[in-house]
């Protein structure tokens, strides 16, 4: 836990500081506030996650059997391989849900309503959005006996990935040539979260980039500078308690 709360402040910092020195969109001064709130959602959904984490696995529910489809690997490699792919494919499920079942669009709305996207956006999260995403991950990592390690390691990667996409960061074309080949890159996560809703229901992927390509929810943008971000009807900037009360 200590090891992760180091490598998402260390995350945070670095992008911080590079998409301040690089940014891609010139967005006003005014972006401190609305960083802040963000963080402050993001730390209110880390404490409560927490303790859900902490609270299901101390309570009996993971005692009894389960499917353990894990235990049968005996070959770390490939368990945590194919613990990655499960993991990943799960959050581009559960991102695409967030769209298309509306009731839960209500509550993800709000992580699109930024129309300054920034590291912090990567943060900007209903707690009842981050509560329900545990609920069947959890399910799925006792159901399946995916070892902590391989858990604890696609958490990591999934913290970086997603900090470095919701960044303001204008990556070099070149860099984001090769690592758009495997992971999403904030030029890709731009155009989900243009205020075109075709855009928006597109480009669902959180780490590895070709969940949307072979489920045919990929989208490109030949103008990504020309996007304008957020959601059009929702032109509020809103504070953190209204963070806490939106769906919309
Ligand atoms: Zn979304």
């Amino acid at each position: 836990m200590t090891f992760k709360l180091v490598i998402v402040i260390a995350t945070i910092g670095i992008l911080l500081i590079l998409e301040s020195k690089f940014p891609f969109f010139k967005f006003p001064n005014s972006l401190r506030s609305r960083i802040t709130n963000n963080f402050e959602l993001g730390a209110i959904n880390s404490l409560l996650s927490s303790l859900f984490a902490v609270a299901v696995s101390s309570s009996k529910l993971l005692s009894s059997g389960h499917l353990g489809l894990f235990t049968q690997i005996s070959e770390p490699a490939i368990a945590g391989g194919l613990a990655f792919l499960v993991l990943d494919l799960y959050m581009y499920l559960w991102h695409r849900s967030m769209h298309t079942i509306p009731i839960a669009w209500r509550f993800h709305r709000l992580h699109h309503t930024d129309r300054t996207m920034n590291v912090s956006t990567a943060y900007r999260f209903h707690p009842i959005e981050i509560i329900s995403s545990s609920i069947p991950k959890l399910a799925l990592i006792w159901w399946l006996a995916i070892p902590s390690s391989s858990v604890l390691i696609y958490e990591l990667v999934f913290t970086v990935v997603v900090a470095l996409h919701h960044s303001n960061l204008n990556l070099p074309a070149s860099l984001d040539r090769i690592l758009s080949s495997v992971i999403l890159t904030p030029n890709y996560h731009r155009i989900h979260h243009s205020q075109i809703v075709s855009e928006t229901n597109s480009n669902y992927a959180s780490v590895l980039i070709w969940w949307d390509r072979l489920f045919g929810t990929h989208k490109s943008c030949p103008n990504i500078s020309d996007i304008q971000l957020g959601i059009a009807d929702e032109t509020r900037e809103l504070n953190i308690w209204q963070f806490l009360g939106f769906r919309l």
